[in-house]
């Protein structure tokens, strides 16, 4: 149950966040929770969940290690502050700062590397879909910017299905909607990795994820969990989908 805060909160928001949100899922035991604040809310996070359950993600990482690249933050700096998530090629990096396929399998391989753990992001646009090319534009993004990952660098991500017409619109995908599209994803990893794999591979729906909507979501077997945008900035509404 993963929440990206996009560019949201400051310090001083993101520990009031977590002062009501932790007692919220202290009894919460049999799911994950992740929260991806903005780089400079990191330390308040991860100070802020501390002895709780709850783990912390960075939104994006440069592949270098270190070096000449002004405003990028890399995988060791996350994994140095405690981070052991990150978000890779969400569509709004796709959308205004032209990551790619080649990118986005760069930043896997990287995060891989230093020990995190990458939510891969997929997903078309209403064009796409309109046009029929669902298909099409989830296989071109899962070939390029997936399938050349060994098996084993495989087994370790977690891929993240999101439509891009259902992000911040409001408007989110049936479950049933959602479902055919993860079965897509999980039917090119098994044709890649193997039958198993494919089942083992953990595939987050996101797209407008709200506290009433969460639930027929997370009734579909194809759905391993939710990434939530908007409703993972406040506690309670967070709070209601991760234990839906
Ligand atoms: C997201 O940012 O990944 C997202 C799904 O946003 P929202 O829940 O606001 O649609």
């Amino acid at each position: 149950m993963a929440g990206n805060w996009k560019m949201c909160k400051t310090p001083s928001d993101t520990s009031a966040f977590f002062k009501e949100f932790n007692p919220l899922v202290a009894d919460v035991k049999e799911r994950e929770i992740v929260i991806f604040p903005p780089f400079v809310n990191l330390p308040a996070a991860i100070q802020s969940v501390n002895g709780s359950r709850i783990e912390i993600g960075g939104q994006n990482m440069y592949w270098a290690r270190d070096g000449a690249f002004t405003g990028e933050i890399s995988g060791p700096m996350l994994k140095a502050v405690g981070c052991r998530w990150v978000l890779v090629a969400h569509s709004e990096r796709r959308q205004y700062f032209g990551e790619t396929e080649e990118t986005a399998l760069q930043r896997i391989r990287a995060a891989l590397e230093t020990g995190l753990i990458p939510v891969v992001c997929v997903g078309e646009h209403l064009q796409d879909r309109e046009a029929g090319k669902t298909h099409a534009v989830l296989e071109g993004q899962f070939q390029g910017g997936i399938a050349p990952l060994e098996p084993a660098q495989f087994a370790k991500i977690v891929i993240a299905y999101e439509p891009v017409w259902a992000i911040g619109t409001g408007r989110t995908a049936t479950p049933q909607t959602a479902a055919d599209s993860h079965r897509l994803i999980r039917e090119m990893a098994s044709i890649r990795y193997g039958r198993q794999a494919a089942a083992d591979l953990r595939i987050l729906y996101g797209g407008s994820v709200k506290p009433d909507n969460a639930k027929v979501l997370m009734a579909e077997e194809e759905i391993d969990g939710v990434l939530v945008g908007g409703a993972s900035l406040d506690p309670q509404s967070f709070a209601t989908i991760v234990k839906s």
